[in-house]
């Protein structure tokens, strides 16, 4: 979800105050691990992308899910989340300038398309699981933690379940459909960087980690342990490596996949015939310092 660090309260955090080699959030990881030049686009350049009826959709329904569990147990039905959705539409449209120019007045049909489409997908949440059931221990929380590397992990878990025995699971729902073959791994890593986070700060490994697709109702559930989490560490400073290799030698590849057809940077991308932008020197410099780095936690 698209949420700014100023959003929440995160002031007096263990690391604050403390330099940083650098800031990671799994969304800015997964730029990078996608397409250095879309990492570079959407971090350093900071280049302005249209807003996307998918994102704002899943804005809009994590908003309600999130939401939906103020209400007590037995409120929490399929009828009252639709009737959430206004609200949280309009939350949106308030919060974000992006969001609010999806639709031009004369578009009412486009929109009252999409809102309905917004219906469709959080329907789908009630065939997957019983809110009524369940307690969640936190919503829309913000995490971080510093490796002994120094390098900052920072992100927003969607919910945390605690069982009883003390058992966590950490939750992230996603509006659109569930990866195919092969992809797995790639969605599950965005899960793993939470649960290192959570193990780095409660001395916890997770007991389970649970993407919930609402665009075809799938749910994905993985059990980390100690390994996959100590290599997911690797990786993320291997990551964080290549990403400082390219600061300095100012070499940002294009990497094309069939990621590029969500890609909004194609007209200034070379693998679409586009013209590579000149570097912003003062943002490079920025990026560079401390203080860096990825505010924005897209989800
Ligand atoms: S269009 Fe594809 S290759 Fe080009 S910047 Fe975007 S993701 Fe990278």
């Amino acid at each position: 979800m698209a949420k700014s660090v100023t959003e929440q309260v995160r002031n007096g955090t263990p690391v604050d105050g403390v330099d940083v080699l650098g800031a990671l959030s799994p969304s800015r990881a997964g730029d990078f691990k996608t397409c250095p030049l879309m990492y570079r686009y959407r971090t350093i350049d900071r280049l302005p992308e249209p807003p996307s009826p998918d994102a704002v959709r899943g804005t809009v329904v994590h908003k309600v899910l999130e939401d939906l569990f103020d209400l007590p147990a037995g409120e929490r039905t399929p009828a009252q989340a639709e009737s959430m959705i206004d609200a949280a539409w309009a939350h949106v449209r308030e919060d974000d300038e992006r969001a609010a120019s999806l639709f031009a007045d004369d578009q009412d049909e486009a929109r009252d398309s999409w809102l309905a489409s917004c219906r469709t997908v959080l329907a789908k949440y009630f065939d997957l699981e019983d809110p009524t059931a369940l307690e969640p221990a936190e919503r829309e929380l913000y995490v971080e933690t510093l490796l002994d590397s120094k390098l900052l992990l920072r992100g927003f878990v969607d919910r945390i379940d605690i069982a009883p025995d003390g058992a966590i699971r950490v939750v992230d729902y996603k509006s659109g459909r569930s990866p195919g073959e092969g992809f797995e791994a790639k969605a599950l890593f965005q899960m793993r960087f939470y649960a290192l986070v959570i193990w780095r700060t409660r001395g916890v490994i997770p007991a389970m980690l649970r993407l919930i697709y609402l665009g075809n109702g799938e749910m994905v559930s993985y059990a980390p342990d100690e390994q996959d989490l100590r290599s997911t560490e690797r990786q993320l400073e291997a990551l964080w490596a290549a990403i400082s290799r390219s600061t300095e030698s100012g070499d940002w590849r294009p990497s094309k996949s069939r990621l590029c057809d969500w890609c909004g940077f194609k007209e200034f991308c070379p693998e679409f015939g586009g013209t590579l932008l000149p570097l912003p020197v003062k943002a490079v410099l920025v990026h560079q310092g401390p203080e860096v780095v990825d505010l924005d936690l897209d989800e």
